[in-house]
């Protein structure tokens, strides 16, 4: 997969904010990217900077368009963020990608961008154009990001489920610098890339629907999402292995080899097992296409003849 994939769906879904938008750009004299390290040559507006300057005393530094984008801010798309008084003046503060705080981000393959904001931002902004054309929502990113793979809107018509790629944030935060220092497209459920204002890491989405799945079969459905049912399995992961604790949950769960099989097998996963199942486990019905088919019954073959 080109490493230029994320890049390219985000510059394609935000044309729009760049419309219009008060910015000077100028042909870069350095070798690439400040932000994102690239070629200028690479990137989606070769031989195109913006300016970013990081704090009032930060050095000038020469970015790429597309790693500029969510500094730029929207009446137009978002709205009013705030106003900011200084002195006896008041300038209108308007809403940017790169400064909603706890808000999640979904760019489909037809570069089609959906925002999930926490309730007070989705207030401010559902008025925008992105609020009338039902981009944003108040769901949490994970939830948002199950129902467009449902709706078939992650993978296009006729080609292998998520083979295009599409780019998953889990938060635009305030950095947008370290967002966009790294970003990846997702073209597997294996490897879900959590794109962040901490970074990226990688998420087996595709093992937690196996755990989702066995849960089911176990009848254990409504334990999937308590923090006190995995505490063996968490703490496990965290290093702090309880023995006693293991045992204990070895013997409350029907059938544990079966749902170690399905574990994720990366710590960092496992932390994360109560969150990811409160969110796929009443939706796993609806998951069911991408779930690995279980293996055929060889006993059950045998006794047709
Ligand atoms: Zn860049």
């Amino acid at each position: 997969m080109s490493r230029h994939l994320a890049y390219q769906r985000l510059f394609a879904a935000t044309h729009e904010l760049r419309v219009g938008a008060e910015f000077s750009r100028f042909t870069p004299d350095t070798p690439s990217c400040a932000c994102c390290n690239r070629r200028w040559s690479e990137v989606e507006a070769p031989f195109q900077a913006a300016e970013y300057r990081y704090g009032k005393s930060g050095e000038p530094e020469q970015v790429c368009l597309t790693c500029y984008t969510p500094r730029i801010p929207s009446e137009r798309l978002l709205g009013l963020e705030r106003y900011n008084h200084t002195g006896n003046t008041t300038t209108p503060i308007y809403g940017k990608l790169g400064m909603l705080v706890g808000s999640g981000g979904i760019i489909t393959p037809r570069n089609e961008l959906y925002l999930t904001l926490p309730p007070k931002l989705h207030a401010k902004y559902k008025k925008g154009e992105w609020g009338q054309q039902g981009r944003l929502s108040t769901d949490k990113p994970l939830a948002r990001l199950l129902d467009l793979l449902i709706a078939g809107a992650l993978s296009a018509p006729g080609e292998r489920p998520l083979e295009q790629g599409f780019v998953y944030i889990e938060n635009w935060g305030r950095k947008a610098d370290i967002l966009m220092r790294r970003l990846l497209a997702t073209t597997s459920l294996k490897e879900v890339w959590c794109n962040s204002e901490q970074g990226v890491t990688p998420l087996d989405l595709q093992a937690i629907l196996e755990t989702a799945q066995v849960l089911k079969t176990l009848e254990l459905t409504n334990q999937a999402d308590r923090l006190v049912f995995w505490k063996p399995i968490t703490d496990a992961a965290r290093g702090k292995r309880d023995d006693a604790a293991f045992d204990a949950w070895l013997g409350k769960v029907p059938d544990p080899r079966a749902l170690l099989m399905a574990l994720p097998t990366d710590p960092f996963d496992r932390l994360r097992l109560p969150a990811v199942l409160r969110e796929v486990m009443p939706r796993l019905s609806a998951l069911e296409a991408y779930l690995t088919p279980a293996p055929p019954q060889t006993q059950r073959q045998g006794s047709l003849f």
